[in-house]
């Protein structure tokens, strides 16, 4: 009897994890994702304009800057800028000024994105995807992660978390948010990958480019991440290989595609 109950619970923490990926409705966060709940709070007790938004980017690009490798003058920037400038009409909060940036690394195919609207690009990655439609999902599903509000996010969790400890919530956001490393290039949870995946999608096909790339992206990083590079990123962020299937099917699915 206790071996039939295990295995039911067994089964039933699959199907619903297994839906999860694809379909993260409000009552999964609330099962599978502690963190999405802290994040909501937060959001409300916090709730920052654009305008902070802004402030708080600019003054965590700062910090990217002073690491040393945002590169100054690259000759793929342009290429980076024209594609951006194309998916940037879509988004929902119209407040935001995207930009782009170029890191120099060579060995890791890496993008990320600050609240505020940063974008981050390796070289590696640029050399690493197949087509310029592959580029545009990735810089859409970044340009996703920043309108579906999952960076600022995690800005207002962090101030959530040190307002705790007692610092005083007022108009030192960028300061304390600045003092805050965590931030920067820490990647999103679970949940947050397979919305800003559909969101790219989304503005991707809106900006004119063709999304089933994006397929191919994750056909080839699913191979990657069998050798060590990718080990560390999949911890956190779902396999390629279930990004694809879930992508496959919003696009099929939602976007007629
Ligand atoms: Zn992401």
């Amino acid at each position: 009897m206790y071996k039939f109950f295990l295995l039911n619970s067994l089964m039933l923490l699959w199907s619903i994890t297994a839906i999860a990926q694809c379909n993260p409705e409000d009552w999964i966060e609330w099962g599978y994702d502690w963190g999405k709940v802290i994040e909501k709070e937060a959001l409300k007790l916090f709730p920052l304009s654009e305008a902070d938004e802004e402030i708080i980017g600019d003054s965590l690009h700062l910090q990217m800057i002073a690491k040393g490798n945002v590169a100054k003058n690259h000759p793929q920037k342009a290429t980076l800028q024209r594609i951006l400038r194309k998916i940037t009409p879509h988004v929902k909060r119209k407040g935001i000024q995207y930009e782009i940036h170029i890191l120099e690394d060579k060995k890791v195919p890496n993008a990320f994105s600050l609240a505020g609207g940063h974008i981050y690009v390796t070289e590696k990655m640029i050399d690493w995807v197949d087509s310029v439609n592959e580029l545009a999902f990735v810089i859409a599903h970044e340009v996703g992660h920043i309108d579906g509000k999952h960076s600022i996010a995690k800005v207002q969790k962090l101030l959530l978390s040190e307002t705790a400890l007692s610092h005083k919530y007022g108009k030192e956001y960028a300061q304390m948010v600045g003092s805050l490393g965590l931030l920067l290039s820490s990647p999103m949870g679970q949940i947050d990958e397979y919305e800003a995946d559909r969101l790219g999608a989304s503005l991707a096909v809106k900006a004119g480019f063709n999304p089933r790339d994006g397929l191919n992206f994750f056909e080839r990083m699913s191979k990657k991440e069998s050798k060590n590079i990718i080990e560390r990123i999949v911890r956190t962020h779902p396999y390629s290989s279930a990004r694809h299937n879930c992508l496959d099917e919003y696009l099929r699915v939602d976007l007629k595609k």
